[in-house]
């Protein structure tokens, strides 16, 4: 979406500060234009580039970076931090009983969205229910009804009414089982007075938790305006991204989710209720990053790890918080990924092996990575204990001593070692963060 060409050129910009100590300004100008050149080609409003590439360029110069961080780190972490702030740096929907309004203009997928929802928060346990109060567009009530079926959630509408505010009052009393109560309300071609004043009479009579704003992927310069308004008239809480799986870039959800001070709260992407995803700030950030989605990981690597750890009940995934990071760590990474299947779709998301990386590979290139990682195997099965918990004392010598061991060359051995001091680094700059993504991912791992 919006941010896949930024990920990708911010990752080779960021690639040529490699082995850099110091930044001049030569280098924060040259990665600051490449923001703007994307953000601004995906339709993200003007203004809100200039702010965010100011911000950056003034922490990147000012900012002292911490002893020992390379000057790729440095900006790394900033730019991460300012993304993540742009998007909204909390989760915008709390997994609790609520009830929440959707806004938006007709067609931007509200009534998708609801049921989606719904369907969303049924399968974390939770009764949601669907009230429809939209009585301007025909079929509102028949389509509603039948999404609302598809995610076999609660639904409330009445199509023989005609008054918004008396099906949302009545609404709200027929689902009072339920725990999250999903309005959806009528939206106009554009904005008008009546569409407005309709929505706060019925946000005055649900009186909802929190209201999101649904917006069309598509929607560019505009959402700035459409956002101002529904925040001065009901405060929008969240954004509802939809339609992702078309060619649109989303830039101007962003520009809504700045002008309401909000976050995103959902991606919608197609038109069954299962196409949705909850927005994850900070895993969505450093996977664009190339940082390794470490919460989706840590879900799928968290099964495969357990199944790994029964094998060996010496090795401690804590050890890695405490900044060791070793081979052996390494090896089991490995193995557990092995456990995990296609290896492509898991690359993607293991720090320092994710993002960019991936989309430079020809498609068969994964043979030659499954290939190389045999032969890693091979070279750590070669290695001594006291190597494999601290590879520094591992030099000239006795890399080619490993490599005649293990069957491969000096080469391998040494692209095995940077692949481990790269995987090493990331996990510090996570603990650096302090976003404890690392911690929960290694404890729900440990657990
Ligand atoms: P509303 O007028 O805001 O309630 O919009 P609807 O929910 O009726 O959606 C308008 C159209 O967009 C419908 O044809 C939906 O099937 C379609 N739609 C909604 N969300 C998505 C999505 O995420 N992907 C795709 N491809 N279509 C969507």
């Amino acid at each position: 979406m919006v941010l896949d060409d930024l990920g990708t050129s911010l990752r080779s910009s960021l690639d040529t500060l490699q082995g850099k100590t110091r930044l001049d300004e030569d280098d924060v100008e040259e990665i600051v234009k490449e923001i703007q050149r994307s953000l601004l080609s995906a339709d993200v409003d003007v203004s809100l580039v200039m702010d965010l590439s100011d911000s950056i360029e003034t922490r990147a110069l000012e900012e002292e970076p911490p002893g020992g961080t390379t000057a790729r780190d440095h900006v790394l972490k900033i730019v991460y931090e300012e993304m993540v702030e742009l998007v909204g740096d909390s989760t915008a929907l709390p997994l609790e009983p609520q009830t929440i309004l959707l806004a938006g203009l007709q067609g931007s997928g509200k009534t998708t969205s609801a049921a989606k929802m719904a369907w969303w928060f049924s399968t974390k346990g939770l009764r949601p229910a669907v009230i429809q109060t939209d009585t301007f567009r025909p079929g509102a009530y028949d389509q509603a009804e039948q999404m609302a079926d598809r995610a076999e959630v609660d639904f409330y509408g009445d199509p023989d009414a005609d008054d918004p505010v008396e099906i949302a009052r009545e609404g709200m009393e027929a689902t009072a089982d339920a725990d999250v109560r999903i309005v959806d309300t009528a939206g106009r071609h554009a904005l008008e007075d009546d569409l407005i004043a309709e929505i706060e009479e019925i946000e005055r009579e649900v009186d909802p938790d929190r209201s999101l704003l649904v917006l069309d992927a598509a929607i560019g310069q505009g959402a700035k305006e459409q956002a101002r308004q529904f925040e001065e008239s009901i405060g929008i809480d969240g954004v509802v991204i939809t339609k992702l799986d078309g060619t649109a870039k989303g830039g101007g959800a962003l520009t809504a989710v700045n002008e309401t001070g909000s976050s995103i709260a959902f991606l919608g992407s197609g038109e069954t209720v299962q196409d949705i995803e909850r927005f994850e700030p900070s895993g969505f950030i450093s996977r664009l990053l190339g940082m390794g989605d470490l919460k989706q990981l840590s879900e799928r690597v968290e099964r495969a790890m357990q199944e790994t750890q029964e094998e060996d009940d010496d090795w401690d995934p804590e050890d890695m918080l405490e900044g060791n990071f070793t081979l052996k760590d390494m090896k089991k990474q490995m193995d557990a990924m092995n456990r995990m299947g296609p290896l492509d779709q898991v690359m993607d998301m293991i720090p320092g092996l994710g993002g960019g990386m991936m989309d430079q590979l020809p498609d068969d290139a994964m043979d030659v990575t499954q290939d190389r990682m045999r032969k890693f195997e091979r070279i750590m099965d070669s290695m001594t204990d006291e190597e494999l918990e601290n590879p520094r004392v591992v030099g000239q010598e006795r890399t080619r001593r490993i490599a005649r061991g293990s069957g491969t060359d000096e080469e391998t051995v040494r692209q095995l070692l940077e692949q481990h001091s790269m995987m090493e680094r990331t996990i510090e700059q996570f603990q650096g963060m302090g976003e404890g993504d690392m911690q929960r991912m290694m404890k729900k791992m440990g657990g």
